[in-house]
């Protein structure tokens, strides 16, 4: 029985034939359900219109809802060797969606250009593309032969042409084959128009792409993909659900979340089946419950303790390619999705861009449509990715600007950031943190509260400190479980170790306090913290500590003196009841206090 899978991918410029050639590659190889052909046919006949093969795909992709052949964009096929998943890739941002995203982990591709044409932009384009993921199998189908009178020259010269273009991008192509789609020439058997081809026919071309196999010894990930919480009934399952990108997982095995670094080890397997597997593999979607109940989200990757760790960095080096109508600029936030995590990142430097058509760089300060760009971005938040061949899942990555997917890259480099030392402390606590019998989940059952961190902040002697014990007072009586701390305290009592007006020494007063406060965050308290001008750096430590989602900021006073970027602006001259109002509706709209 046949075992092995590739996924393909076919790319090419619209009408140059992709359809067609997969249409009568599926009807000649007997890949369609029964009666398929003909009731294509048939309707083609009705409707007084010419037979397409194309049409084959369309109507299969008509009935996915009740068919196994086809799913979404995908059509199956087998051959003697293996079977093949190909990947109908309609447009550029399909394409980079699906590659990206894990819809489609395409091992090489087709390429598909129309004799008649010849190279067009978006030949090359898909071309660039093709190398930029890092799809180095490309077989090149020069189609159409029928209408070219399957002319050797014709053959030749765009050969010629494309194979240079090729070289300059560095993609060493596996072969050109000259093809009618539409006649079935040189796809599942040579053609007797072509007797001066002597190569190989597409089907066996497909077999000879070789399987990159992922190595026994790759280290397992898995981006987490979501977590299913069951409460019915007494059962309180919390199942993490992803797809592995490598490796294999066993039961019991200990595993490490990154970037949190948090510990657990693995409870059971998961399946709607009656069986439980004992272990799961590279590509199975899979849910699995540990043995500790512990706080992870969705966006994490889930690694084993005992192999090589994961990349985390919030600054990489990365080629992209941008079709966003408006240019990619520097400065300006963007959504990146990588894995499963989403995170905001912002292109911090251009260092070269070029035109994917007729590959000439320039240096710019943008990044225009169809071009592709080498440079850095930041992260808000450090990401967990890879930069080898075969964690692809994990180097690859898309670019959301206002919700959409306008674009796509792969990691090149890590690029060390300032907040190295920070993470590992992070890290290194969160994998040794012991963990207690009552979890943070009870904490907010029985307190019907999140926890937070709110930070009050502005100049000397605005209301600090009155509006915060206001607040402490007022969700006190409320019921909350609230506390309020100056950071005088903490200098004088826990700090008094370190000098209070260093710069330098600042940061470790700040790493401390950040540390408290993320003993308060697991202890599910609301922590009102009052400092004196507190600064975007600070806040970014603050952040990057105790999780920027547990912090919020309001800034007290008519002058904004420091770059803090705070939630809430309030001017307690006005009026300190109000004050503390607009701060608990703040708290509201974080979900710390449930709103009734
Ligand atoms: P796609 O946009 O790349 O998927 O292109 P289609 O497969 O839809 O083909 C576009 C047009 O080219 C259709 O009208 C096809 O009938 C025609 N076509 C495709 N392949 C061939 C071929 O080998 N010979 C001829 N004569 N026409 C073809």
């Amino acid at each position: 029985m046949v075992e092995e899978k590739m996924d393909i991918v076919f790319v090419g410029h619209v009408d140059h034939g992709k359809s067609t050639v997969i249409g009568r590659l599926l009807a000649d190889t007997d890949s369609l359900p029964d009666g398929k052909l003909e009731l294509v046919q048939n309707t083609c006949k009705q409707n007084n219109e010419p037979f397409e093969y194309a049409y084959l795909i369309d109507a299969l992709k008509d009935e996915r809802a009740q068919s196994i052949t086809i799913d979404s964009a995908r059509v199956f096929f087998q051959s003697d060797k293996r079977h093949y998943i190909i990947i109908d890739a309609p447009g550029h941002i399909e394409f980079i969606k699906n590659m990206v995203t894990g819809a489609a982990r395409a091992e090489a591709a087709v390429l598909v250009i129309d004799a008649n044409e010849g190279v067009m932009e978006n030949s090359r384009r898909h071309g660039y593309l093709l190398g930029m993921l890092g799809i180095k199998q490309v077989l090149i189908l020069i189609n159409k032969m029928d209408i070219a009178g399957f002319d050797q020259k014709v053959f030749e010269n765009i050969k010629k042409e494309y194979l240079k273009f090729l070289t300059d991008i560095n993609i060493e192509p596996m072969d050109f084959i000259p093809v009618s789609g539409k006649f079935g020439d040189n796809l599942t058997s040579p053609s007797k128009l072509t007797s001066w081809y002597k190569g190989k026919t597409l089907l066996e071309s497909l077999d000879r792409f070789e399987k990159i196999s992922s190595d026994k010894n790759t280290p397992f990930r898995m981006p987490v993909q979501d977590i299913y919480k069951f409460s019915n009934y007494g059962d309180n399952r919390r199942i993490l659900v992803g797809t592995p990108t490598s490796g294999r997982l066993n039961i019991g095995d200990e595993i490490v979340f990154y970037p949190s670094g948090k510990h657990n080890n693995i409870k059971t397997f998961e399946s709607y089946k009656s069986t439980s597997p004992e272990s799961i593999l590279t590509g199975q979607a899979s849910g699995f419950t540990l043995k500790d109940q512990i706080f992870v989200k969705r966006g994490e990757v889930v690694c084993k303790a005992n192999e090589r760790a994961p990349m985390i960095s919030t600054k990489i080096r990365a080629s992209v390619f941008w079709l966003g109508n408006n240019p990619l600029s520097i400065n300006k936030s963007y959504i990146i999705k990588l894995g499963t995590s989403r995170v905001e990142g912002q292109i911090g430097e251009i260092h070269r861009v070029t035109d994917a058509d007729s590959l000439r760089a320039s240096e710019k300060k943008r990044i225009s449509r169809h071009e592709i760009a080498e440079v850095t971005i930041n992260f808000k938040i450090p990401i967990v990715f890879e930069l080898s061949e075969t964690h692809n899942d994990l180097s690859r990555f898309v670019i959301l600007d206002e919700q959409q997917i306008w674009g796509g890259g792969i990691i090149l480099e890590a690029i060390q950031d300032d907040d190295e030392k920070l993470r590992e402390g992070v890290f290194t606590r969160n994998s040794q943190w012991i963990r207690s019998q009552v979890t943070y989940k009870d904490r907010v059952e029985r307190n019907n509260q999140h926890s937070s961190l709110l930070l009050i902040t502005g100049q000397q002697n605005s209301g600090r400190k009155k509006l915060a014990s206001m607040l402490e007072t007022k969700l006190f009586l409320e019921g909350k479980q609230i506390y309020y701390l100056g950071v005088g305290s903490i200098l004088y009592g826990l700090n008094a170790d370190i000098k209070r007006d260093d710069a330098v020494e600042w940061k470790e007063h700040i790493r401390r306090i950040s540390e408290l406060a993320y003993i308060f965050m697991d202890s599910g308290t609301i922590l009102v913290m009052t400092a004196v001008e507190l600064t975007q750096e600070d806040l970014h430590v603050i952040d990057s500590i105790v999780g920027p989602k547990k912090v919020k900021v309001a800034w007290v006073g008519d002058d904004v003196t420091t770059d803090i970027e705070f939630d809430l602006h309030v001017n307690v001259n006005m009026n300190f009841e109000n004050s503390v109002v607009k701060i608990k509706e703040l708290l509201m709209d974080q979900g710390a206090i449930f709103k009734l």
